[in-house]
């Protein structure tokens, strides 16, 4: 499954976060969110450095993600080992 190894790589990053140059093509890059069903700006930038991952991670530990991640796992009956994956505790974020 794609998108754990999405999250994966997210979460290593959020332990050492990787900033780099700005650069546009990256910055266009969106991640899907099966859980919201909507579209999330992957990295974050201040328009001359970027942070990877920090959109997708910002995303995750936001308590409407939370709440669809649970919904979306109660109705699709996916296994509970692997939700967590999918969401990032605030703890961690402020870090
Ligand atoms: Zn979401």
């Amino acid at each position: 499954m794609k998108t754990v190894s999405k999250v994966k790589e997210a979460r290593r990053l959020l332990k050492k976060p990787q900033v780099q140059k700005f650069d546009g093509s990256l910055h266009t890059q969106k991640f899907w969110c099966y859980c919201c069903g909507l579209e999330v700006e992957k990295h974050v930038t201040d328009g001359n450095m970027m942070v990877l991952f920090a959109g997708l991670i910002e995303h995750m530990a936001t308590p409407e993600h939370r709440k669809n991640t649970h919904t979306f796992w109660w109705q699709n009956k996916a296994e509970q080992k692997i939700k967590d994956k999918f969401l990032f505790s605030k703890e961690e974020v402020d870090r």
